[in-house]
């Protein structure tokens, strides 16, 4: 990789103080906001006029646009969440503190507001880092699609157009062209008057036509979103006289869900740690294994897994001594000294660990229903109802608050792995699935609406066929195959450069000044800078978010855990700054 010949495209006069740079970034969602208040930070002598564009109000941008369902909900509790960096925070900006969602909003610590909640503390974030600007900086938000990128020239679908001396695409989760599958699955819809809904931001979905009997590919969190859009969202309402209760409003369609694992997301915890707080990251360190050949299931997923059982092992050790026949320390040093694939290692488990669902099984996790088939529906339907229900009580009770160790390990994990391979769809899935669930209250509706009949689960390895008039269902789970006359994605699309919908991408990628990786993700150096389909470094242009290579950390800030979030907006800030000449 080098730089691109002819680095200043854009020509800066000496007396730099005197001059007015442009910034223009495309999108104004909440890496937008928290890019401006990282260039804010760092005091900056020049004139700087920035221009926010987007379609959607800045700060909250599309995702979190306060006009969507009150229904929907964040899947982080409210003190989980800032944009504001803290003491921990170790970049070289200053730290600039500021309240929690959970503090502004003044909501429960521990609950999980709503997105129209989350909506008003970004636009008050996104107001606030305005307010607070040096007047040698202004801000001018253009309320508009960006369409394309010519030379330095950004063109709007206002009909304006902006100079860019730096430009910085801040396009969050974007839209994809159908696969083919999907095309196929639309066509075979309008030819038979049925509903197909490909992967969409579930707020954005038309949901209007879906009437009887409709399928969900998918149960992440996108399934969690359509399912309440498609029965409280519908008049239905749940009702608590001890077990929470569904009741139908009539409108709703029947709604048969299915996945590869066939179960839902595992539970967001519902508790604190009960130990001493891990330091991580111990076995899995990017520094440790920059510039090494690697392969994921040989070199990565293993020194991964160690650093997950860590987080849950030192919760279980510290938080429980009661549960474990060894001190700590006697346990760490073991424990640190075997490789997790080795039957040493299943040995220390049982020795110190004497309930089995006190250890870790990775395995069996990413797959619970492998291995098993039911003679009828109904049965498959009581115990995944059983397995919801044990899921939600574990994950609400603290004697199980190892499960955070290890989900607290897991953030380390997904934080040191995107600085060494590239993105790896099974451990992104993976992750979502443990750490990325839903609230526990969710999985509460889940199994009322399940009781009532509205949810059926359809198993592991759901098949989805086109046959005449309908689609058809099923899974080697159970026998039962379903006869539908809708199908949902319930996911969102896969970001992929070469099928993207952005215009803006698209014309970049048109004259070759951008790139993308083997998932399709758009390359960036370590700065952001983008990097064009001859490997050369583009010397004013930035890309951020998780669309990018420098994709990981895409979910908001954590407090008090120098959120890498920060250090990297921080970087990018910096760096955006020196490239204009300050
Ligand atoms: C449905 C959903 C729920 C989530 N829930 C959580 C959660 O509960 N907790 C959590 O920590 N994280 C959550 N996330 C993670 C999420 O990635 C971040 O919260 C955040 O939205 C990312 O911010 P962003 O600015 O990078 O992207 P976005 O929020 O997607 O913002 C990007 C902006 O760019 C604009 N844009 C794109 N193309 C153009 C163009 N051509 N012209 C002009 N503007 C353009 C879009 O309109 C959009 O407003 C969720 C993500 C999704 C999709």
């Amino acid at each position: 990789m080098f730089a691109l010949r002819g680095a200043a495209r854009f020509s800066f006069p000496l007396n730099g103080k005197t001059r007015m740079r442009t910034l223009v970034v495309i999108g104004g969602g909440p890496r937008a906001a928290g890019l401006l208040e990282r260039i804010a930070a760092q005091s900056p002598s020049l004139e700087l006029a920035v221009h926010v564009v987007d379609p959607y109000p800045p700060g909250a941008g599309r995702v979190w646009r306060h006009a969507q369902s009150p229904l929907l909900r964040m899947n982080s509790m409210a003190e989980d969440v800032t944009v504001f960096t803290d003491s921990s925070f170790d970049g070289a900006g200053p730290v600039r503190p500021g309240p929690t969602l959970a503090e502004w909003g003044d909501v429960e610590p521990t609950s999980f507001p709503s997105r129209q909640v989350q909506s008003k503390y970004l636009a008050w974030f996104f107001d606030h880092v305005r307010e607070s600007l040096p007047p040698n900086i202004s801000v001018t938000v253009h309320q508009a699609r960006a369409l394309k990128v010519v030379g330095n020239w950004v063109w709007l679908d206002s009909g304006e157009s902006l100079r860019a001396e730096v430009l910085v695409l801040a396009l969050g989760h974007l839209d994809a062209e159908p696969e083919p599958e999907h095309r196929k699955l639309a066509d075979h819809a309008s030819e038979h008057g049925l509903v197909y809904v490909p992967p969409l931001y579930s707020a954005d979905a038309d949901l209007s036509e879906v009437t009887g009997d409709v399928v969900l590919r998918g149960f992440g969190l996108a399934f969690i979103d359509l399912m309440v859009l498609l029965t409280e969202g519908r008049g239905g309402r749940f009702v608590r006289s001890g077990q929470l209760e569904y009741l139908p409003s009539g409108a709703e369609p029947t709604i048969y869900v299915g996945s590869r694992r066939g179960v839902p997301y595992h539970s967001k915890t519902g508790y604190r740690l009960q130990g001493t707080r891990p330091a991580l990251p111990n076995f899995f360190v990017a520094d440790a294994l920059r510039g090494r050949e690697l392969d994921f299931r040989g070199d990565v997923w293993p020194l991964m897994a160690k650093e997950i059982a860590w987080g849950h092992y030192h919760e279980l050790f510290t938080g429980h001594p009661g549960l474990v026949r060894m001190p700590f320390t006697e346990f760490a040093v073991s424990f640190a000294a075997l490789p997790w694939y080795s039957a040493e290692m299943r040995e220390l488990e049982e020795l110190a660990v004497p309930d089995p669902a006190d250890r870790v099984d990775f395995e069996r996790l990413d797959r619970p229903l492998a291995g098993l088939t039911f003679a009828s529906g109904e049965e498959f339907q009581e115990y995944l109802r059983a397995y919801v229900e044990a899921d939600v009580a574990r994950r609400s009770d603290p004697r199980h608050s190892a499960d955070l160790g290890a989900f607290l390990a897991l953030l380390s994990v997904y934080g040191q792995m995107s600085q060494v391979m590239p993105y790896d769809s099974w451990w992104h899935g993976y992750f979502s699935y443990l750490a990325s669930g839903p609230p526990p209250d969710r999985l509460e509706e889940l199994l009322a609406l399940s009781r009532a009949g509205i949810v059926r689960f359809v198993g592991a390895d759901m098949w989805v066929e086109a046959v005449d008039g309908a689609f058809v269902a099923g899974s080697p789970t159970t026998p039962e195959v379903v006869r539908a006359n809708g199908l949902i994605e319930a996911r969102l699309p896969t970001h992929s450069l070469s099928r993207t919908a952005d215009p803006v991408l698209r014309s970049l990628r048109a004259v070759g000044d951008v790139s993308e990786d083997d998932a399709g993700l758009v390359r960036v150096t370590a700065e952001g800078r983008l990097i064009n389909e001859r490997g050369e470094v583009d010397p004013v242009r930035f890309a951020v978010g998780p669309y990018t290579t420098g994709k990981a950390y895409a979910a908001f800030a954590r407090p008090n855990t120098n959120a890498p979030a920060f250090r990297q907006n921080d970087r990018l800030a910096l760096e955006i700054l020196r490239t204009l000449g300050d």
